[in-house]
């Protein structure tokens, strides 16, 4: 099992994955369909996705399994089968990275909120720990809780997966601008407010994902960074603001655009940089050219 601290201690900077879901829906995943059933039933498709990311001189890569939780798979009449759909995700990417890249395995938000009482932190915390056990049995070397917004949430799944596996913990949280010119998570959270939060509930890597694009996450980082110089940072950028024109969503920013910005993202304080929805492998071929010219 590879650990990011020391992986970072060894590389100083990582390069971590692009976009899955956009990714899996270009394969042909239709609207309504379930995209962790596919780590059984299309399980070359996804097994493709993770051998791009890491042909395209990745670090690190993520796991078939955002939605994996036993509350997000009811929808499809799947929460019985949450440790089978996970433990297939992390063996597929681990069969992907081999021996010497990272495989972080993806763990999203439930879409239930605690603060509504529409769930017990019981049943909540159970769901993470279920889903990370079997993250941990498939063959990953730590955990990514990820485009969280609310604190409590993101702070339960992290205690469950630190206490069930005893594995490292990376936790990103999505922030949008706000009018006044301000990031907040749509539960309103500030990224100074997530540091402290994950930071006690035990995540040892911090971070933000999604968004509107590079640029607002370097003033992300640099916000994160006001507040803690130590903690490494990961960020897993969207391609841009989506933009939805003639029935499609498409993603504005190129991997030209992007890799232009690596350095400032670096010089602004992230240590492990990816992409998130709309960036692909060419995306990540720039990063990693961008980090080998700047080092
Ligand atoms: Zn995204």
């Amino acid at each position: 099992m590879n650990s990011i601290l020391a992986a970072l201690k060894n590389k100083n900077i990582l390069i971590s994955d692009g976009a899955w879901g956009t990714f899996l829906h270009e394969r042909g995943l239709q609207p309504g369909e379930c995209p962790e059933l596919w780590n059984i039933t299309h399980r070359n498709d996804v097994f493709e996705i993770a051998k791009s990311y890491i042909d395209a001189g990745a670090d690190i890569i993520l796991t078939n399994s955002f939605g994996g939780s036993p509350l997000k798979l009811e929808h499809y009449g799947l929460q019985n089968r949450c440790a089978e759909l996970n433990e297939a995700a992390a063996a597929i990417s681990r069969f992907a990275a081999g021996a010497e890249h990272l495989v972080l395995g993806s763990i999203g938000p439930t879409g239930v909120m605690l603060m509504m009482g529409e769930i017990s932190e019981e049943t909540l915390s159970d769901g993470f720990r279920i889903q990370a056990e079997a993250l941990q049995k498939g063959g990953v070397d730590a955990i990514c809780i990820e485009t969280m917004s609310a604190l409590d949430e993101a702070c339960l799944a992290i205690q469950a997966a630190r206490a069930s596996t005893g594995l490292e913990v990376v936790c990103t949280f999505t922030f949008e601008k706000t009018v006044t010119g301000e990031y907040r998570t749509m539960m309103g959270v500030s990224p100074a407010e997530m540091v402290h939060a994950v930071k006690e509930a035990g995540a040892s890597v911090i971070g933000s994902n999604c968004g509107n694009g590079f640029d607002q996450m370097i003033d992300i980082v640099r916000e994160i960074r006001s507040v803690d110089a130590i903690t490494p940072i990961l960020v897993h950028a969207n391609a841009g603001k989506p933009i939805f024109q003639d029935g499609k969503t498409i993603f504005p920013e190129t991997p030209e655009m992007m890799s232009a910005k690596v350095r400032e993202m670096i010089r602004s304080g992230a240590n492990i940089v990816g992409g998130c929805c709309g960036t692909t492998p060419a995306h990540i071929q720039g990063f990693v050219e961008a980090v080998r010219i700047c080092s």
